[in-house]
């Protein structure tokens, strides 16, 4: 048995075998092959079976995505089909007597090289569609499994580190767990495992990699950031007997669905969930959450190849707001940037990309791109009980732009004779020390505020989040953060606004009772804590 820790960010346990994420590349050796017709007959079945996968994958994504995104898979296609990238693999072949897999990777990879060195942006990220189709051709030559190797059955997930979007990629029904040698617990992977009710460990270090293998036997603590490889019985009957706990304690906590959030003096308080997309819906109304805290939007742009169209992220917010049933949505515009990248959004390569060109600093600069999501948000808004928040502020200036756009918009959809509500309420993300501190100016431009404490903390504390070097120097509970917050709401409250937090805090417990006290009026967590925070809050007395 080897025993490897790292940081549990979602407590569970899941047993099950491994799967060692395999990200795009899949490595060819060289080799010589005497039989050159053998191989290039070897190279068309398995381009015939890319380009067969390839339409069935654009049918799936033409009814669960919608044409315009589907059409990266008909692009797939043609390039499959390319006479230019087929005439090298053949070339290769014949004149280098080496395998098909090999001609495929050696085009591949000159052809990515040509399309990143030109000089417009849509060419350059063709890039990486050109590797995509021709690892899809060199698993049909080897037949390995799918990218990220989960199979069919239900795996526990080794990689290295899971970007956002390769995370939201992944067939939830099938990962049992994910571990990685990097991340942090403040990262978008493990606020997703959150999210998603998935044990996981993170940070686990490299030597990680070597210690697993594909199909071997594990058990993944998320309580203790513990991962048993081979695990020994002893170690599988008590892990089993804490997996049992686990089940009873969440179903007790389930008889708390349908509940009041009222602490035993009496005072309410809100607590919503937070979502990455529709797909998250089942979870909130699962756990029986007042509505929601924040819709991470962004996930709808990472999740796709190119912009969401108007018409795409209409539906996607029509239908949240469909669901919750005239509960509260507050959705928050665009926080693309730092860890979050998409390539299609063509930025430039960052330094500190955490203070860089990010969330509503891309929106002001690039109001086409702003202006589509805001049309979205106020189309669907007749739906439900609308709430927008814009992310990363740090000014007055800001907030005016914001709301000259806004203006803008609606002047533009009223002269469309296209219907908006007109109770939406326009909320901030109070995520950097300048908004908290200047929230006594903040407050009266806006409806609510929502503390985003992940970034506020690393703002603040100088620590960035997603460098798991820190996590023993991020001390989540410094008072410099909790003063910016009780700040916040005082400022808040003062000026008619309310206030609620939606960082990762908001679900520690051991600080409800803080958050109440200072007038917090809302808590949005991850859909699988609402009911722990309801527990919490049904516990406390703040009148002692
Ligand atoms: C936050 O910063 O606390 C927050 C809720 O936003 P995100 O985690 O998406 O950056
Ligand atoms: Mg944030």
């Amino acid at each position: 048995m080897i025993k490897i820790t790292g940081k549990g960010v979602y407590g569970a346990i899941a047993i099950g075998k491994i799967s060692v994420f395999n990200r795009n590349e899949v490595p060819v050796k060289r080799a010589h092959i005497t039989d050159v017709d053998a191989e290039k007959e070897r190279f068309e079945r398995a381009k015939a079976d890319t380009l067969r996968e390839l339409g069935e994958i654009y049918e799936k994504a033409l009814k669960e995505v919608g044409e315009a995104n589907a059409q990266i898979f008909e692009i797939h296609q043609m390039m499959v089909e390319d006479d230019d990238y087929n005439e090298s693999i053949i070339n290769i072949i014949e004149t280098q007597k080496v395998t098909a897999d090999y001609a495929v990777a050696v085009t591949a990879d000159n052809f990515a090289a040509m399309f990143a060195a030109m000089e417009d942006a849509y060419m350059q990220a063709r890039a990486a569609d050109v590797k995509d189709i021709s690892n899809r051709i060199i698993k049909n030559l080897t037949s390995v499994g799918e990218q990220g190797g989960v199979s069919e059955n239900q795996v526990i997930i080794c990689a290295d580190d899971l970007a956002p979007s390769e995370t939201v990629s992944l067939d939830k029904e099938k990962v049992l767990a994910f571990v990685t040698a990097y991340g942090s617990s403040n990262s978008h992977t493990a606020i997703l495992a959150r999210t998603m009710n998935i044990p996981a460990v993170i940070g686990t270090g490299e030597k990680m990699l070597e210690q697993v293998s594909d199909g071997a036997l594990a058990i993944v603590d998320g309580y203790t950031g513990t991962i048993y490889v081979d695990p020994d019985e002893e170690t599988i009957a008590a892990m089993k007997k804490k997996q049992d706990e686990d089940a009873a304690r969440k179903r007790l906590l389930l008889e708390l669905k349908g509940k009041e959030n009222v602490t035993l003096d009496g005072r309410h308080v809100n607590i919503f969930a937070n979502i990455g997309g529709p797909q998250d819906i089942g979870a909130v109304l699962l756990n029986d959450a007042g509505g929601i805290g924040l819709f991470r939007s962004e996930f709808l742009y990472l999740e796709n190849s190119d912009f969401p169209t108007e018409e795409e992220q209409f539906r996607a917010y029509k239908k949240v707001l469909e669901s919750m049933a005239g509960k509260k949505v507050i959705i928050r515009t665009l926080d693309i940037g730092a860890d979050k990248q998409v390539d299609y959004f063509g930025l430039d390569k960052e330094d500190n990309p955490a203070l860089g060109f990010r969330a509503i600093r891309i929106c002001l600069k690039r109001p086409e791109i702003f202006k589509v999501q805001l049309r979205a948000l106020f189309r669907a808004s007749i739906y439900g009980n609308l709430g927008i928040m814009f992310p990363m502020i740090t000014s007055e200036k800001e907030i005016e732009q914001i709301m000259a756009i806004v203006e803008e918009v609606k002047t533009e959809l009223r002269e469309q004779g296209l219907q908006f509500s007109d109770s939406i309420e326009l909320g901030i993300m109070i995520e950097t020390p300048a908004a908290a501190v200047i929230s006594d100016r903040l407050a009266p431009m806006v409806d609510f505020f929502s503390v985003g404490t992940n970034d506020l903390t690393q703002y603040t504390l100088a620590i960035d989040r997603q460098n798991p070097k820190l996590e023993d120097f991020c001390d989540t509970h410094h008072e410099a953060i909790l003063r910016l917050i009780e700040l916040s709401a005082k400022n808040a409250h003062e000026h008619g606004a309310w206030i609620g937090i939606c960082g990762e805090l908001a679900a520690d417990t051991t600080l409800t009772e803080k958050f109440l006290k200072m007038g917090i009026d809302e808590l949005s967590v991850s859909p699988s804590f609402v009911l722990k925070v309801r527990d919490a809050v049904r516990s406390l007395d703040l009148s002692k």
